[in-house]
């Protein structure tokens, strides 16, 4: 397999040097520091790739600050796959230890040990929701004891999800047949990692508005976190080992699709093919698992939507916004399905969100290690969504929920976020 921890000169080259994608990229409109554009860390990673530059301090603070949200990829009239660059370069740095220290056993806690195995990702969710029930946490935050130590950490405690009493991979499968109409369609269904434990509702959701399609949903239980986050943060080496895991899990060639509620998770699967390409013994099994994911609103897009005629009490008459999470977007380009089935639910009325594929800020893990940073580019989202606050803001991607929630809640705004199954799952089954 090639070095892949080296940017690829010959992707750096593609670069024309147009700056098109100037405007579209949230930390080069923040600074307005040509550094902090794609083209000028296009032009920091050549420096760096050509030996002119050390990796240096610059370098890695550039890399790091990058949201990895792939707008300029979509801007770009040269196809300069900038993701794959801006990860290699990451991953570089992770190779070499470049970050600083906390940074650094922070992210091998949580991505090189916790995610790696589903029974490490119930311990610590049983553990905080332990936490959570003995409410202390509700305690300290109405104290306003902890903002007294640190805003900062005040600020960050708010972003640990709400843990779901029961965990999706416990409840779902392995194997649910459609309702109420033959099978159409077998596919199958990654649970995912913060998904199986904060948003088991989600995924039951999904399964539920699957099976309502004629669809028999199948849940490996061998399936694993799928890798994303590890790849979007140098961990090549694990994002790689659990891809392989999945592409075993997902290998049933009797699936039609497997299909992801999570934006960044769908991205990363669709990728498989491309990073196992080179290896003899798991290239072709990867091109067809990739070759089957789909994002809920891509199936459904293809395999026909049927909406009850009575929706929801939940939707009845409310005004409803959707957000463009940035791997669904700029990485996956779904933008017209999620838009099309959510306006054609009888009885809302649906607007469109200004600057609708503009970053949150959650970006994976940034809003935990560069919290000030994500706060800057989620208030750009939150002036958006005050300008024509919907009753209910609809995204298919957890952190953007998290997120965007966060900044609501504080706010005190009375739109509130669902996800895209969860508001597909009222518009079908109008009893939820
Ligand atoms: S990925 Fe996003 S933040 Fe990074 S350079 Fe591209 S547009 Fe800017
Ligand atoms: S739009 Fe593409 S080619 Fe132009 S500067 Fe940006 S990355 Fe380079």
């Amino acid at each position: 397999m090639a070095d892949r921890t080296v940017p690829d000169y010959d992707i750096l080259v593609h670069c024309i040097h147009c700056g098109l994608c100037l405007p579209h990229c949230p930390t080069y409109v923040a600074t307005g520091n040509e550094r902090s554009s794609p083209r000028g860390r296009i032009r920091l990673m050549k420096s760096v790739s050509d030996g002119v530059l050390p990796l240096s301090d610059l370098f890695v603070e550039e890399m790091d600050f990058c949201l990895d949200c792939q707008a300029c990829e979509t801007a770009c009239p040269a196809g300069v796959k900038y993701g794959a660059l801006v990860e290699a370069a990451r991953a570089q740095i992770y190779e070499e230890k470049k970050e600083r220290w906390l940074r650094r056993l922070t992210k091998r806690f949580f991505l090189g040990w916790v995610l790696m195995k589903r029974t490490r990702i119930h311990l610590l969710a049983k553990v905080l929701r332990w936490y959570d029930r003995t409410g202390i946490p509700h305690a300290l935050s109405e104290s306003g004891a902890v903002g007294l130590i640190s805003a900062r950490l005040d600020s960050l405690l708010k972003f640990v999800p709400k843990i779901s009493g029961r965990f999706s991979s416990d409840e779902l499968g392995p194997i649910l047949m459609p309702v109420g109409e033959d099978t159409r369609y077998k596919v199958g269904f990654l649970t995912g990692c913060v998904m199986d434990v904060a948003y088991a509702a989600i995924n039951e959701d999904t399964v539920e508005v699957l099976r309502r399609h004629g669809c028999q949903v199948v849940v490996p239980c061998d399936q694993v976190c799928c890798g994303s986050l590890h790849a979007h943060n140098g961990d090549y080496a694990n994002a790689d080992a659990l891809a392989k895991i999945n592409i075993q899990a997902f290998a049933d060639d009797s699936l039609d699709f497997i299909v992801m509620n999570s934006a960044g998770c769908g991205a990363f699967m669709k990728e498989y093919g491309h990073r196992f390409a080179h290896d003899p013994f798991l290239a072709e099994q990867a091109r067809k698992v990739s070759a089957k994911v789909r994002d809920i609103t891509e199936f459904l897009g293809e395999a026909g939507f049927h909406p009850s005629t009575q929706p929801a009490r939940i939707l009845k008459g409310k005004t409803i916004s959707y957000h463009d999470a940035c791997h669904l977007v700029h990485t996956q380009k779904v933008y017209r399905q999620p838009r099309d089935l959510l306006r054609s639910v009888p009885g809302i009325l649906y607007k469109e969100l200004p600057e609708s594929t503009w970053c949150c800020g959650s970006a994976g893990i940034y809003n935990i290690v560069r919290h000030g940073d994500s706060l800057t580019f989620l208030e750009r989202k939150l002036q958006n969504i005050r300008s024509i606050a919907p009753d209910i803001l609809v995204m298919g991607n957890p952190g953007c929920m998290i997120q965007i929630a966060f900044g609501l809640e504080r706010d005190k705004s009375a739109t509130s976020v669902m996800h895209t199954s969860t508001f597909l799952r009222h518009a079908c089954c109008s009893e939820v």
